[in-house]
């Protein structure tokens, strides 16, 4: 996680620093720090908390007038957020700021107390610094290869080394790339903190180390000249404003219909370009958080188009003993195509010589470079932390791999209209705003549902409980009596999912039991069974009915949070691009 950001050019890098972060602080937001160089002089800003304080800070601090500067957004994991901890750090002669966990910290910082060295934090990036100070004596690039080779885990750093005019840069698991522009070089964790000024950059390969001067950049690889073309993004900084909306988030949902409707459009007549998963005698499905629950939905297309498939989150994946066939297909699922344990999933697939499927956002990630086939949901850049409009995107593109398996009657009708429906849907806020008040309140909510509405359920409750820090848990309905039914009380609102038309009088059945405890109970399906709170949907092939429903509850997580005052678009403890394991 966190967000990384250098620039070296003609500019003072202050403001440049300061936009950067705020694009990335969805990537972390805990605490945040500069650092500026001019000649031998490092000047450190650091603080606590979100970059709006850190922009405070720096009003009142008379910067040295430079042009050279490297920047964070922490997403701590040693240590606690304190401005101690925040980056940037400082051992000797090098400044750095990290992404990543030096897994062996602990192990090197005992052998450099030893030699001498005195931290200053609990950071495992310190160590880092540390040792690239140690190994340092005129090659700065010969002592950051030295360092490297020491430590295990995952890293993206961008230096600075008090004796030259230049920033360094090197990445292993976690994402870094060149920005390229006439009037100077930038590294960063994401093209979108950059965008205002290039969409020209330079994918980063692992342990490459790269020297940038305010005239250019070159690339090694164990000291070996590495080329690498300059890519361009397609992305635009239109995808990070806010078009009036209060939070992302909402924006982000109200791009749905739109979204949706691009691909359809895209892939209507083009089906060919999508994998054909027929081939395959075995489908293993692996996501994190919300791409795992995306992921469960296309198991359950699958599995009624016939094939047989196998769902796990990829922190468990990586670490399974998994039987693969040589027909095999590994799919992962990752908005940013840097989740950290998905990458392990994936690489744990090409070990085993499996085809490997992505479907991710972003293009140039790693999993959509490694994987033998990849999909790009094309959601655009999706910025608030809780994912929304990615969500959906996920789930489209794998109820079109189901339709390319099984294409019944009314799919492509029903795809057709999906995205107007969806609107009309969506439009609703007023109804939402109106659960909310019903919901934002309580300390426990629950979500029930059979099947494909198990997975949607699962989805609306991670998002209530991610934004809104309500205690919320989905149950399958049938497993509900096992256990759980003990904590429902008089006024416990249970969310009922009920769209799946061969089990629906099961479901019902379900929640006329917990209503008979006390439950307030909110129906969310296609048939009116009159109940007080109920959010109907129109009724669409099967493969598509979590397109309509997955937004109702987004919505509702949403305005639930509004209510309760919610930080929505960071929500505590969490980050977007979870890059460390
Ligand atoms: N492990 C480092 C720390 O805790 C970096 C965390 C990050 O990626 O923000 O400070």
């Amino acid at each position: 996680m966190c967000g990384i950001i250098g620039y070296i050019g003609k500019e003072h890098p202050k403001e440049i620093l300061l936009e950067g972060l705020k694009n990335l602080e969805y990537r972390g937001y805990d605490s945040s720090g500069m650092a500026f160089k001019k000649g031998k002089e490092i000047q450190i800003v650091k603080c606590v908390g979100k970059i709006a304080f850190l922009e405070e800070k720096l009003q009142n601090e008379k910067l040295i007038d430079c042009n050279i500067g490297i920047a964070h957004t922490r997403w701590a994991t040693h240590g606690e957020p304190s401005e101690k901890n925040a980056h940037p750090h400082q051992v000797g002669k090098i400044t750095l700021v990290h992404n990543g966990i030096i897994e062996n910290a602990a192990p090197l910082k005992k052998e450099l107390e030893k030699e001498g060295v005195k931290f200053q934090s609990s950071t495992d990036t310190e160590v880092m610094a540390a040792l690239i100070n140690k190994y340092y004596k005129k090659d700065m690039i010969g002592a950051i290869n030295k360092a490297i080779k020491e430590v295990k885990g995952s890293y993206a750093l961008a230096i600075l080394n008090e004796d030259e005019d230049k920033i360094y840069a090197v990445r292993c698991q976690s994402p870094l790339i060149i920005g390229v522009e006439k009037n100077g070089y930038y590294v960063t964790s994401d093209i979108g903190a950059i965008l205002s000024h290039t969409n020209q950059y330079v994918l980063l390969g692992e342990n490459e180390v790269v020297e940038l001067t305010k005239d250019g950049y070159s690339i090694t690889k164990n000291n070996k000249p590495i080329t690498r073309k300059v890519e361009t993004s397609t992305l635009s900084t239109e995808d990070s404003s806010l078009h009036g909306y209060e939070h992302y988030m909402l924006k982000e949902i109200m791009e749905e219909p739109i979204l949706v409707d691009n691909f359809i459009k895209k892939y209507i007549n083009n089906l060919d370009a999508l994998p054909d998963l027929k081939k395959y005698h075995d489908i293993h499905i692996v996501g994190c958080g919300s791409a795992y629950y995306a992921g469960m939905i296309g198991k359950y297309l699958f599995e009624e188009d016939g094939l047989r498939v196998d769902i796990d989150v990829a922190s468990e994946y990586r670490y399974r003993n998994i039987i693969y066939n040589d027909k095999t297909l590994v799919i992962l699922i990752s908005q940013s195509g840097e989740t950290a344990d998905t990458i392990a999933a994936m690489r744990k697939a090409i070990e085993h010589k499996v085809d490997t499927l992505a479907i991710v956002n972003v293009d140039g990630s790693t999993i959509a470079r490694d994987c033998t086939y990849k999909v790009l949901i094309e959601a655009g850049r999706e910025i608030a932390v809780a994912t929304t409009k990615a969500f959906i995107q996920q789930v489209l593109v794998l109820s079109l791999l189901s339709y390319k398996i099984n294409k019944d009657d009314t799919y492509l009708e029903d795809l057709i209209h999906l995205p107007q429906q969806l609107k009309v849907l969506l439009d609703k806020s007023g109804y939402y705003k109106k659960l909310a008040d019903a919901i934002y309140k309580q300390e426990d909510v629950f979500f029930i549902g059979r099947k494909v509405d198990y997975a949607i359920s699962m989805e609306g409750s991670l998002k209530l409980k991610e934004v809104s820090y309500i205690h919320s848990d989905s149950y399958q309905a049938g497993e509900l009596k096992h256990g759980t039914i003990s904590l429902v009380n008089e006024g416990t609102i249970v969310f009922g999912i009920i769209t799946d038309d061969e089990i629906k009088d099961k479901t019902i059945s379900n929640l006329e039991e917990v209503i008979s405890r006390g439950a307030v109970p909110i129906y969310v399906g296609i048939d009116d069974y009159g109940y007080e709170n109920q959010i109907l949907v129109p009724r669409v092939n099967k493969k598509l009915q979590p397109i309509l429903v997955v937004p109702t509850l987004q919505m509702i997580a949403y305005y639930v949070a509004y209510k309760r005052g919610c930080d929505i678009d960071k929500p505590r403890n969490l980050a977007k691009s979870v890059t460390v394991e």
